[in-house]
């Protein structure tokens, strides 16, 4: 056989075991595809530690910290900071000045804790820290007033509060009997007190990731993730608050503790464990844990790398020649000197002196081949960091709704700070694997000091900012009691209506309809609908058939100047609207039966003769108020000579709604009506109408509710708020109820109490858009949107960007709690309301408990995620002896019209 050329064959020792090196190299080389799935898992698992079913089993355990918010440069004042660590007790003294928080002043002390006492009694040691704090305060000369602590305690809590936490278990070299299970705050609160610090409160326990945090916010970009690459390893982020369902909170955020340390201890990382991983978990305090943490925490790369050396000086890659026996002794390579290794220009000497310190003979080539493995373990834990740290950011992009993430992380430990290449790695990857965040790394400073002092002020500035929020909506929130009262004033109101000689003076005016039954499913015919004093104007033309109802309608414009002109001009307009439709319909030749659905106030003296009482919702044509509108149709017709119009019908909007369920439902025998505006009809014993002759069967009652407290009965629940939009309406003093409840107010009453909170600081920094003093420019369908559960932050920063306001986020999440507020207590005024008139309708026939349909239109109440529960619930609360089931209405108006002239083509109704 012929001998190989020398230079093909390895000659040279070294290079002989270049294969070694080699694979241990990439052994500890993670490819890019890899890195992927291993993100995607990292994703997973941070979902089923946050899902309520799934948080038990889960490897990363996503601890709630109840912090909410994160530093906005206007917190202020003095923040005592006690720290536990290994072996001492520190203690800061931060002075905030308001002014972004740049530089604030601190002082600080280090107490050294006696061993005896960390394993010692729980007193003991809180007696200790508590002791430090006395003596540290009596160095700063501050006067004893109070002064908020944050308490950070980085042992493993089971927080329920931003302050309330009991102690999981001890760890770290701790020991102290009688504080597991307990909360340590209240531990800590009154070792304070027994030192006569009672002024010192303890209004925060922390983690000590969470105060990096806190450090890095900069201008304009605020800092929502904490990555700790120290001994541990640890991120904190700040998710969504709804889906943390661990907790109750579900508005706004809140910051995680992920304990990603234990990523992996199922297995999902066994694939790419190193053989030297395994030695080093083998030898660890607890094999099997942790997994995640001990491929890049700084207490095991020294490890890591210590067994990858012994790997290959057994295989003769490494210092042959010489005794390794000096490796196999556990932490005789510190992680300190591997960073040292890769990071130094001169690394090969550094690389020498430090294998000669250990008493290893290295030669040059040894050398370099250490550096390498060296940079290959700092480099895997950078990628994994990097991996790590692109899960949260892409799962705070999606869950945010975002297509780009722009947010600065905070990053504080020994591998970071000072060390390039971490970083570089850090930084590069992250983007490859994230490639739609943003993000800025930035080093913390004290984290655990400054920032658990920022969270002590952020939660010392919420707590402010919830009492003056409490104070300022407290007038809109209304209690059992106060409910109760209006339903009862509202009973009184509908007694006074129907009375013959209280009639008169009744804020709610109870009108007769003259509709006397409800359908019975045997209607039939053709017939033309007119549908006004809604949104929209519209002429129908409605078919009941006994297959069902059909229809076509077209809308019309009735543009102001007419609404708030001659009653002339209004009702021609009304006339060549219909007379378009006929022809559009190619129904010119017919003279159909018309029902007019006529939506205000009218004093109804016969089915087909109709006073008008009053106009509302922005109406004001002259010369028809007290006049019969019905003639005023008729007249119009003749004017322009059109022949065939036969109005048999007026109809409230509220008859039409219940008149179409009654359609599909017998029990149907009220209507509501939650759309601009607000009112309710429902069928009244004839006997108790004492203003239309005859006490036989029954009668459907308009009652006109929206007006319920013109007469002042209601004064004790309007809030300044309320008096504001009212005076600015076209209708100042009346319809009260309505203008608590409906669409047309809703979105006004929510401005002015933005306004007053902007004016407060407690909203927008004081500023808000010259914009939002606009009336009318805060729609009631924002409402809806703002209050979607789950915060739909794309429409809700379309709102805020439409509105020109700069909102932060935890703006947003006060916007939502003022909207809530107010639909919350319409829903609930609308329900004492409906208890009102159940309540009747059960005494009136006798009934221990009555069932009964209500027929309900109106967009409010159909869109508003939250209106309809709110109103049954309270309602079914109010009025407990009665189920009642709401029915939205298809089309009331519309169909409701044609049904009530199809039941007066049938029956001919009593009092006429
Ligand atoms: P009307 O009562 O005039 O017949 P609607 O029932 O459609 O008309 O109600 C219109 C009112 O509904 C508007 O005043 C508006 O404030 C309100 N509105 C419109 N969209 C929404 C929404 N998505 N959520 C809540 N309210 C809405
Ligand atoms: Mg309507």
């Amino acid at each position: 056989l012929p001998q190989a050329s020398p230079a093909l064959r390895p000659c040279v020792p070294g290079l002989m075991h270049h294969r070694q090196v080699q694979r241990a190299l990439r052994a500890l080389t993670i490819p890019l595809e890899r890195l992927h799935i291993m993100k995607g898992h990292m994703m997973q698992a941070m979902r089923r530690g946050l899902g309520r079913h799934t948080h038990s089993q889960a490897t990363l355990k996503m601890l709630p910290t109840y912090i909410c918010a994160t530093p906005d440069g206007t917190e202020k004042g003095d923040f005592l900071v006690v720290e536990l660590r290994q072996s001492q007790v520190r203690t800061l003294l931060v002075t905030l000045s308001g002014d972004g928080n740049l530089n604030p002043q601190m002082m600080y002390k280090t107490f050294e804790m006696p061993e005896d006492i960390m394993k010692g009694e729980g007193e003991a040691l809180f007696d200790f820290i508590a002791q430090c704090l006395s003596q540290f305060l009596a160095n700063t000369d501050r006067s004893p007033e109070h002064i908020p602590l944050g308490f950070v305690f980085p042992f493993s809590c089971r927080q329920t509060q931003l302050n309330k936490a009991e102690l999981i278990s001890w760890s770290k070299g701790f020991s102290c009997r009688d504080v597991e299970g307990k909360d340590v705050v209240q531990l800590l609160q009154t070792a304070i007190n027994k030192q006569e610090l009672s002024h010192v409160e303890v209004v925060a326990l922390m983690n000590d990731t969470v105060g990096t945090m806190m450090t890095c916010s900069t201008e304009g970009r605020p800092c929502e993730v904490a990555l700790v690459a120290d001994k541990g390893s640890n991120c904190c982020f700040m998710a969504e608050a709804h889906l943390v369902e661990t907790t109750e909170e579900t508005s706004g955020r809140m910051c995680i503790n992920t304990e990603w340390g234990r990523f992996g201890d199922d297995g999902i990382l066994n694939d790419i464990l190193t053989p030297y991983d395994e030695c080093v978990d083998e030898e660890s305090f607890r094999p099997g844990q942790k997994r995640f943490e001990k491929m890049v925490g700084s207490l095991y790369l020294g490890e890591i790398t210590r067994h990858v050396l012994i790997a290959l000086a057994a295989e003769k890659a490494l210092f042959t020649g010489s005794s390794v026996a000096v490796l196999k002794e556990k932490g005789v390579l510190k992680t300190h000197q591997v960073l040292e290794i890769i990071n130094v220009e001169e690394g090969m000497a550094v690389t020498k002196s430090a294998l000669e310190a250990l008493g290893l003979q290295a030669n040059e080539r040894d050398c370099s081949r250490v550096q390498q493995i060296c940079r290959a373990v700092v480099s895997r834990a950078a990628t994994l960091y990097a991996t790590g740290l692109s899960a949260v950011l892409s799962y705070m992009c999606q869950t945010r709704d975002m297509d780009q993430l722009l947010v600065n992380v905070g990053v504080d430990g020994e591998l970071y700070q000072g060390h390039t290449r971490f970083e570089e790695i850090l930084q590069s990857v992250t983007k490859l694997l994230a490639p739609e965040c943003v993000a800025t790394l930035l080093p913390s400073t004290d984290g655990s000091g400054r920032g658990a002092a920022m969270v002590t002020a952020v939660a010392v500035r919420l707590e402010a900012q919830r009492r003056q929020v409490a104070e300022l909506l407290a007038p809109l929130r209304l209690n059992h009691d106060d409910l109760v009262q209006v339903q009862a004033l509202m009973r009184q109101e509908m007694e006074l209506g129907l009375g013959q000689e209280t009639h008169a003076n009744a804020s709610v005016r109870m009108l007769p309809t003259y509709v006397c039954h409800t359908p019975d499913g045997t209607e039939l015919g053709e017939f033309l609908a007119l549908d006004l004093g809604g949104t929209n104007f519209r002429v129908l033309v409605v078919k009941v058939t006994d297959e069902g109802i059909r229809m076509a309608s077209e809308i019309y414009v009735i543009p102001t100047a007419i609404m708030q002109g001659t009653g002339e001009a209004l009702f021609d307009h009304i006339i060549d609207c219909i007379m378009d439709f006929q022809e559009k319909q190619d129904l010119m030749t017919h003279t159909l039966p018309l029902g007019f659905t006529f939506s205000f106030p009218c004093q109804q003296v016969g089915l087909d003769k109709a006073l008008l009482l009053t106009w509302t919702k922005g109406f004001s044509a002259s010369g028809c108020v007290g006049q019969d509108v019905v003639q005023l149709l008729r007249e119009a017709a003749e004017r322009k000579h059109h022949a065939g119009l036969k109005v048999v019908a007026l109809v409230n909007d509220t008859v039409g709604t219940m008149m179409s369920c009654g359609y599909e439902d017998p029990k149907c025998e009220i209507g509501l009506i939650v759309g601009t505006g607000t009112n309710a009809c429902y069928m009244e014993e004839m006997r108790n109408v004492g203003t239309v002759e005859g006490d036989e069967g029954r009668m459907c009652i308009n009652m006109e509710w929206g007006a319920f407290g013109d007469n002042g009965c209601l004064d004790h629940i309007f809030t300044s708020f309320d008096r504001v939009v009212d005076d600015q309406t076209i209708n100042p003093g009346k319809q009260r109820f309505e203008k608590l409840i409906s669409g047309m107010y809703l979105g006004e009453i929510v401005r002015h109490i933005l306004l007053a909170m902007a004016d407060k600081e407690l909203l927008f920094h004081g500023n808000p858009s010259p914009k939002l003093y606009t009336k009318d420019i805060f729609k009631t369908k924002f409402l809806s949107t703002i209050e979607l559960n789950g915060l739909a932050l794309r429409q809700i920063r379309q709102i805020l960007q439409d509105l020109e306001l700069n909102a932060s986020f935890e703006d947003s999440v006060l916007m939502r709690e003022v909207c809530h507020t107010v639909s919350m207590r319409a829903a609930q005024l609308c329900a004492a309301g409906m208890a009102a008139v159940v309540e009747k309708m059960r005494e009136n026939r006798g009934l221990d408990k009555l069932s009964v349909t209500v027929g309900v239109d109106g967009t409010l109440y159909k869109l508003h995620p939250n209106f309809s529960n709110c109103l049954q619930k309270t309602l079914q609360d109010l009025a407990p002896n009665c189920t009642v089931t709401f029915m939205p209405s298809e089309d009331g108006s519309g169909k409701g019209a044609a049904l009530v002239a199809a039941v007066a083509c049938r029956k001919t109704s009593p009092g006429q």
